[in-house]
């Protein structure tokens, strides 16, 4: 068969829309997810190191709690999380603060850091794993390296990379510990942690309990801790996991521990 020069015009314009379409995409996806395509986990991780020296300079010397029953209880929520995830291509580290809010947040590399305010308000062991599923959505999502390179730039993050100059491990660590991911952000981590929670034995609708007595006892500080940061939205979040369905064959296991023991190792 021979092509004729219009049926060779259609084939190039079909081929042509094509190309634009998928480099459109593809750049869409680059702007979107700056963090997967610039930063490498190497990276990552190092600045993940970097605002925890930041953090910790911030809290004090003795901020970060030791003692060894703390330890195996977190270790304990941890572990349950991460057999139900599976894989994940990052190490985690989870730091107990002290602190009278009761806040998680996520920094980038794997960091969780959870406030002892967040055990002494979680009424069960529980509750506090339903926090901390939410909080590595947004490390899975790579939430926070995106947002970072997001409001920084890639230069200003490599630069910093580079020499550790600057005022920028403040201000990060404070987004951080304030909030400073979008609706979209939050709706995200929030999926990610109910289907894992469900995966792990644990009811999904505990965050949408902890969420829902939140907001009714902290509300006012709306904007200082990262869980509340998305106020009003809050109301619907907890909604939305009061109301996902767990499969008809859900057990629900709790995790073991002395919680009363626990909750007052801080007066
Ligand atoms: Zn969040």
């Amino acid at each position: 068969m021979k092509i004729t020069p219009n049926q060779f015009a259609w084939i190039f314009l079909i081929v042509l829309i094509g190309l634009i379409g998928w480099g459109g995409y593809a750049a869409w996806n680059f702007f979107q997810n700056p963090g997967e395509n610039l930063v490498s986990m190497e990276n990552e991780v190092k600045l993940g190191e970097m605002i925890t020296q930041q953090i910790m300079h911030e809290h004090g010397e003795d901020a970060m709690v030791q003692d060894a029953y703390a330890d195996s209880c977190i270790h304990a929520i941890y572990e349950r999380l991460q057999s139900a995830m599976g894989g994940s291509g990052y190490h985690y580290n989870i730091r107990l603060l002290k602190g009278d809010e009761p806040n998680a947040f996520a920094i980038p590399g794997g960091n969780v850091f959870v406030y002892t305010g967040l055990i002494k308000f979680c009424h069960t062991p529980e509750e506090v794993t339903a926090v901390l599923a939410h909080e590595m959505g947004h490390v899975e999502k790579r939430h926070t390296i995106n947002n970072i390179i997001k409001q920084m730039g890639v230069g200003a993050l490599l630069s910093y990379l580079g020499d550790g100059s600057g005022g920028a491990a403040q201000q990060l660590s404070e987004k951080m510990i304030n909030g400073f991911f979008s609706r979209e952000d939050e709706a995200e981590a929030d999926d990610f942690a109910l289907a894992l929670l469900e995966r792990a034995h644990i009811r999904p609708s505990v965050l949408g309990e902890v969420f829902s007595r939140m907001k009714d006892e902290h509300g006012d500080m709306e904007g200082v801790m990262s869980l509340l940061s998305t106020h009003p939205e809050l109301e619907q979040r907890s909604a939305k996991s009061k109301a996902y369905q767990t499969k008809a064959d859900f057990i629900e296991m709790p995790i073991h521990m002395d919680w009363t023991r626990l909750q007052q190792l801080w007066p």
